[in-house]
């Protein structure tokens, strides 16, 4: 006999349990996303490790990868198995008892300011505290585990607060993977219905890239207080799997539901039998005429783990000397660290030849488009090569630039929507990356140009103005385009340095964002049109009709005054001078054609260079 050894779960365990349980009671049909999203992790790792030892998968249905659900109304329990890496011993208690990461405690107290539960269900899926929703359906978890390392293990749990592990007595019954069986709570009781689940499969998990198979009743529910209370389970000879020529894979399902408590018999006829429920096909493989707004959406939901719609997406091939296939997404909600340079983002998963390889590989794209998320499928780099050696792949530099160069284009179709306020509701969440993106690709006129087309400040016109709107509206004979950078529009608008511009006509572009700063050096011109900021000396309006001999006499009469101010203020000022760009202020204090600008020096001072 083995004995079964008893484990407290980590405190934070315990008190995510509690979170979950209080804030998604509304919601408690996520555990089964969140198993299927586990299950499907688990295949994913063994394809993968399989890549370069094939043998690792094993022989016969161990090599089958697919997820498998069964219900038995009468024991009130659900079973998800799938053939994936499994867990040895001490990776049970690990996964199955603490939590590794390192956000956890910031997600806890996240969830604890928030009251929404659909911001919660959000959070869950983002901080991969997964498999701990189960709790919210079941009160009794049998998590039966066989990894290639160790032998089979039970784990088990009926509480809050602890759980404990055995020796499978039974032996290495499930090959390889893992076999998670929960006893439904009394309030839960709905779980146990077949097509609530199939609906769920459909909503939730239909793009998991492998099989999911319901062992199902194809006999019509019997009401319920028709089922004898004291059902015994059947003889396996009752249960009519199929009763001609049983094939290798029907004598291996029935293996499996030997293990399992036998389905529920109301009738004697009553026929189980497989039946796959999503729609395993990848959708990236799909042709982009076929797929729905609806599927994309859905699709986003699954690899977000999010129950948000995406702001746009783009699905393509491309063809020639380096073949993939991608879907991009843009997320609605940008992510919380999205500048913070040391953060991990999910970003794009990588695919070779439909085989899933990594959510984190370095430079598939450029740091300014870290927010991207979807997939990329490949079909020319190496599959059985490791991540490391992939990651130097010259293929993947061609990946990347096709992906900025696509980024470019689908932000090109939102800015050319005719409802304005598609564009500017991008513009505001994203509007930075695209600056960052003007400044990170300076090796690549083509995309900076076309970044910079993309740019959007406030002016004195509009709201949103593009530099392409600002010189439509440019006045007779204006050559330059002028701007003024600063903290904030209000205190722009009432510079001094921009009452001469707008005295005489001309639009003042306000440019806002510390960013902005970095991003002027970028731009000297924009369609021959050079950019003239306000705040530096020497602005000559090309209305001003020049008068040397005026210019030079006031500057006489006034320079007992100027030499005045320039001795009173010493070496605070570089020097003293009539000025050509105030209209009703008496002064205003300048920066020199390459000085640093008084709102750069602001930002160095806040960033402390
Ligand atoms: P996450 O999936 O974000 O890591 P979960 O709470 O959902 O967080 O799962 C915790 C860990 O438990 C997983 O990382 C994985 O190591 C392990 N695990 C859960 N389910 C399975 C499974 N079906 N097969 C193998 N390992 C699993
Ligand atoms: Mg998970």
């Amino acid at each position: 006999e083995e004995q079964s050894e008893k484990f407290k779960f980590q405190a934070e365990v315990n008190k995510l349990m509690n979170i979950i349980i209080n804030s998604l009671y509304s919601k408690k049909e996520i555990f089964l996303r969140e198993l299927i999203s586990n299950a499907s992790d688990a295949l994913d790792k063994i394809r993968f490790l399989a890549l370069t030892n094939p043998s690792l998968l094993g022989e016969g249905d161990q090599a089958n990868l697919d997820i498998r659900i069964m219900i038995d109304k009468v024991n009130k329990y659900i079973h998800i198995i799938d053939r994936g890496v499994g867990m040895t011993k001490d990776e049970l208690v690990k996964n199955l008892g603490t939590i590794a990461q390192s956000g956890t405690k910031e997600f806890i107290k996240k969830v604890t300011e928030s009251n929404d539960p659909k911001n919660s269900s959000n959070l869950i899926g983002q901080f991969g505290v997964g498999f701990y929703s189960l709790f919210l359906v079941a009160d009794n978890v049998i998590v039966t585990s066989k990894s290639n390392e160790d032998d089979q293990y039970i784990w088990t749990s009926t509480s809050e607060n602890e759980f404990s592990i055995v020796k499978d007595p039974k032996g290495n019954t499930l090959g390889r993977g893992t076999k998670i069986s929960m006893h439904i709570k009394d309030d839960s009781l709905e779980f146990l219905n077949q097509d609530t689940i199939k609906s769920l499969v459909k909503k939730y998990s239909q793009f998991i890239n492998f099989p999911i198979s319901m062992y199902v009743s194809h006999q019509e529910d019997a009401p319920e207080e028709e089922t004898p209370i004291d059902a015994k389970p059947v003889d396996e000879t009752e249960v009519k799997v199929e009763e001609e020529e049983t094939t290798d894979e029907q004598e291996e399902e029935k293996s499996l539901i030997d293990d399992a408590p036998k389905p529920a018999e109301k009738k004697k006829i009553d026929v189980f039998d497989w039946e796959i429920v999503n729609d395993h096909k990848p959708l990236w493989v799909r042709s982009p005429k076929e797929i729905t707004e609806e599927e994309y959406n859905e699709f986003y939901k699954t690899l977000s783990k999010g129950t948000e719609n995406p702001l746009a997406h783009s699905h393509f091939v491309t063809e020639g000397d380096t073949e993939f296939r991608s879907i991009i997404y843009i997320p609605n909600t940008p992510p919380a660290n999205l500048f913070d340079p040391e953060a991990i983002i999910d970003g794009l998963k990588l695919f070779v030849r439909r085989v899933f390889i990594t959510d984190s590989m370095k430079d598939l794209v450029p740091s300014w488009l870290r927010f991207l998320q979807g997939i990329i499928d490949s079909d020319d780099l190496p599959l059985n090569v490791s991540r490391e050696i992939l990651q130097q792949h010259k293929i993947l530099k061609k990946i990347k630039d096709t992906l900025v160069k696509k980024f470019i284009k689908l932000v090109q179709d939102l800015s050319n929507n005719e409802d304005k306020t598609v564009y500017q509701n991008f513009y505001k969440k994203y509007g930075n990356n695209l600056k960052f993106g003007v400044i990170e690709e300076t090796s690549n006129t083509h995309n900076k140009n076309r970044l910079i087309k993309l740019l959007m400040f406030p002016s004195s016109k509009d709201e949103f103005t593009t530099f392409e709107n600002y010189v439509s509206r440019m006045k007779e004979g204006q050559e330059q385009i002028y701007f003024i950078s600063g903290k904030s529009k209000e205190t722009l608008k009432s510079s001094p340095l921009i009452e001469q511009a707008l005295k005489r006509g001309y639009e003042v572009i306000y440019m806002v964002d510390p960013i902005d700063e970095y991003l002027i050096p970028q731009i000297t011109t924009y369609n021959n049109k050079k950019l003239t900021n306000l705040a530096r000396e020497g602005v000559k309006f090309e209305d001003a009709v020049a008068d040397e001999e005026q210019e030079k006499q006031v500057a006489e009469e006034y320079k007992p005054l100027t030499d005045f101010l320039q001795k009173q203020l010493g070496k605070k000022v570089e020097k003293v001078v009539i000025s050509k760009i105030l209209a009703d202020s008496p002064c205003v204090l300048v920066t020199n054609q390459w000085g640093v600008t008084a709102n750069m020096e602001r930002i160095m001072k806040a960033q402390s260079f």
